[in-house]
């Protein structure tokens, strides 16, 4: 039996009758999807990855959309969204720099952080609640995002950012949180400095690591995630294409999809140890499975 077909009425017997389908795919309520990889290469999207979600969605099924993406707001989201061809809402999106933004505003309302990052990090911290200092002295948390914009220039607005984290963490005894733990991307010219380069600057001068690291492969984000969504996370799949996504999947409990459309070979992360529930081409063929 597939999970889903296209006409409505075969989709509602198929559903009566997937109630009682011991496919793993087939019982998941929930679906959280990584981004890049998965549903697009970079601007380009993958193909019948739309079509996917549609058909989920249309089986009952919830969909958040996960990214690790640091310089982006929800909202800058929604035209990437858009040109895919899926249609969202800005609740249906989890990305590092909200994530990050939750986790700070559910630890302290109305924190004041000093930040070091993209102008859609400012704003996710701003819709928040939280307070956006200058002052590094009077900082209760850091919050450490990519300072880089997509050449691999550091942003003019963060010249001097470095220095005042540095004097947050060193003379404030703030917090020190990182959105994400990326180290390096590639770009058009050769690989950019990620998040890694300010968390790794800030960790050697002061020998300590972030007090968290919210996204992947780390759970704070997923936990946000499966929040959205409200179901249990064994009763949801994580889709992705890094061995990080199978790793946040698992440590949650929850059935691991990979799909071969993105930066990793199946090679590659079985050599690292990791074996997921179930692989794919791409997102389109998950729904072909058989129960
Ligand atoms: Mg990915």
């Amino acid at each position: 039996m597939a999970l889903y077909y296209p006409d409505d009425e075969a989709l509602e017997r198929l559903r009566l009758v997937g109630r009682g389908s011991d496919h793993p795919l087939v019982r998941c309520q929930g679906f959280i999807f990584d981004v890049d990889g998965v549903l697009c290469r970079g601007e380009d999207p993958i193909p019948r990855a739309a079509e996917a979600i549609e058909r989920l969605r249309r089986g009952g099924k919830r969909v958040v959309f996960l990214s690790n993406n640091s310089t982006k707001s929800r909202e800058d989201y929604l035209a990437k969204f858009a040109r895919l061809g899926i249609p969202v809402i800005e609740d249906d999106l989890v990305l590092s720099t909200y994530a990050t933004a939750e986790y700070i505003a559910r630890e302290k309302p109305g924190a004041k952080v000093y930040m070091v990052g993209a102008p859609g990090l400012r704003r996710e911290l701003e819709l928040a609640g939280l307070e956006l200092v200058e002052d590094p002295f009077v900082a209760e948390y850091v919050v450490v995002g990519s300072a880089f914009d997509g050449t691999g220039r550091i942003r003019e607005d963060n010249a001097h950012r470095i220095t005042g984290a540095l004097r947050a963490l060193y003379h404030a005894g703030a917090k020190f949180i990182a959105t994400n733990p990326d180290r390096i991307f590639p770009a058009k010219d050769g690989v950019i400095p990620g998040t890694g380069a300010i968390i790794g600057a800030l960790s050697y001068m002061l020998g300590r690591e972030p007090d968290a690291v919210i996204g992947k492969p780390s759970t704070h984000i997923v936990e946000i995630a499966l929040a959205r969504l409200g179901i249990p996370p064994s009763g949801c799949a994580f889709v992705g294409d890094m061995d990080t996504d199978m790793l946040a999947g698992k440590r949650l409990g929850m059935t691991t999809v990979f799909v071969r459309s993105g930066a990793m070979t199946e090679e590659v992360l079985r050599s690292l140890g990791i074996e997921p529930d179930f692989a794919f081409d791409s997102v389109i063929d998950m729904l072909a499975v058989e129960g």
